[in-house]
């Protein structure tokens, strides 16, 4: 498999190039008209005039900010630049530690700002490479917390209409490229904005029972589906995410198995995916849902790892047959050793305890390698598929197959 090069003119970026080195801006200037075809790009050496620049020219839509500058520095700046909301994306352009830059990614994202990745120095063209890989369509990014968030009345319709969709992602069994299993994947299907992704919608259920009536809605089409690909010789795990407040329900096991049952699903075949915040709080009603599940033969993953704090010893204490990496692990791993190596160190954790390891938000060819070589087990992500209708899935599988033979 290889990756596209991503070259393809930019001419819809406006870029801002901070950076005390006026010869480093004449050469990402240099890289960013000539190698990406952006036609507007204004480089500064004060962060001043950066921030002026922002504020008066509202276009800018990506910025390339050093981090050490004398004066007001690049972490001061990328304050500031929060404060403004600048809705662009940001990329850190530096020479300092690996680590270093992580920590100020990491204050990126806590700004809510779109952090989109990092330049190392000695000036690489790998990283703009990968970089513009990412930037690919001609949409700019909208500022995080502007994602409009559905009403409670428009969940509730489209329940009683039941226009919740289910999608699934296809899941890759890295030592034979084999299709292992999916991940089913909630949509609501809005009467005038169309199909809207769950980000939009599952806060807001959660808040009420909606999340319980929901569940049992996906649940139900997802279990179908799954029987449906069993009969056309498709065979499968199905992840379904749970959301720990449906855990809270008391039913849920019990209605769970025995739609299960009914369906005459045999257990191991299904996966239940909950998310870290599940084992940072010792709750005591969520814990006997989980161990009633385990017991019973069900499989259980933990999703989005590393987005919390779970502790290891916690960890150890639960029946969690899998651990999924949460996507943010990949985005920079490909031009950061610490990533890697962090990555590699969850992986161990994993096999350490006796859990097998799912990498998410696989995009490119350059995270499949890592994946492999950090040890992953399953690989799942845009880079494979993104996520399709069920109806999709037997037509997918039969090209994947002739792909990987
Ligand atoms: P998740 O369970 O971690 O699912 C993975 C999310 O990453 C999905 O977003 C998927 O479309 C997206 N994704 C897959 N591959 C890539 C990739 O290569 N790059 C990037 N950037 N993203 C990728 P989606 O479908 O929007 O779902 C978002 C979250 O909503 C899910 O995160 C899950 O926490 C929640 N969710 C989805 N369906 C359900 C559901 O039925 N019930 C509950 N409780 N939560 C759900
Ligand atoms: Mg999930
Ligand atoms: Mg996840």
């Amino acid at each position: 498999m290889k990756i596209e090069s991503q070259n393809q003119p930019h001419s819809w970026i406006k870029a801002l190039v901070v950076d005390d080195s006026k010869a480093i801006c004449s050469l990402c200037k240099n890289i960013l008209t000539e190698n990406y075809g952006v036609n507007y790009v204004h480089t500064t050496n004060s962060a001043p005039e950066a921030l002026a620049v922002i504020k008066s020219f509202k276009d800018v839509n990506m910025i390339f900010l050093d981090l050490n500058m004398p004066g007001t520095d690049g972490v001061q700046l990328l304050k500031q630049i929060a404060a403004c909301k600048f809705k662009g994306y940001i990329v850190i352009v530096s020479g300092v530690s690996a680590k270093i830059i992580q920590s100020v990614e990491d204050l990126a994202n806590k700004y809510n700002l779109n952090f989109i990745g990092s330049i190392h120095k000695p000036i690489d063209l790998k990283d703009f490479d990968h970089i513009f890989s990412k930037v690919g369509q001609n949409t700019i990014p909208q500022y995080k917390h502007e994602t409009q968030q559905l009403k409670i009345y428009e969940i509730i319709r489209a329940l009683e209409n039941d226009d919740i969709e289910v999608f699934y992602q296809p899941q890759i069994k890295l030592k034979n490229r084999k299709l292992i299993g999916v991940e089913a994947l909630c949509r609501l299907r809005h009467p005038s904005l169309g199909l809207i992704s769950p980000d939009k919608f599952i806060d807001k259920t959660e808040e009420t029972d909606l999340i319980f009536h929901l569940t049992l809605s996906v649940i139900d089409k997802a279990l179908n589906d799954w029987v449906t690909w069993l009969n056309q010789g498709i065979d499968i795990t199905l992840s379904i995410n749970i959301s720990p407040y449906v855990l809270k329900f008391t039913e849920f096991t019990d209605l769970f198995l025995t739609k299960m049952a009914e369906l005459n699903i045999q257990k191991n075949k299904i996966c239940l995916e909950v998310t870290e915040s599940i084992i940072e709080d010792n709750h005591e009603i969520e814990l006997e849902a989980l161990s009633r599940l385990a017991i019973k033969g069900v499989l259980l993953s933990l999703d989005d790892f590393g987005t919390g704090s779970a502790s290891i010893e916690r960890l150890h204490r639960l029946p969690f047959d899998e651990l999924k990496l949460d996507k943010s692990f990949f985005q920079n791993s490909v031009t950061n050793r610490a990533q890697f190596d962090l990555i590699k160190s969850c992986v161990a954790m994993s096999n350490a305890l006796d859990m097998h390891t799912v990498a998410e938000g696989i995009e490119t060819a350059e995270h499949w390698k890592i994946a492999e070589q950090t040890g992953c087990d399953i690989v799942q992500g845009y880079y494979i598929c993104k996520p399709i209708e069920a109806a999709d899935i037997p037509q997918w599988c039969y090209q994947w197959k002739h792909r990987v033979d």
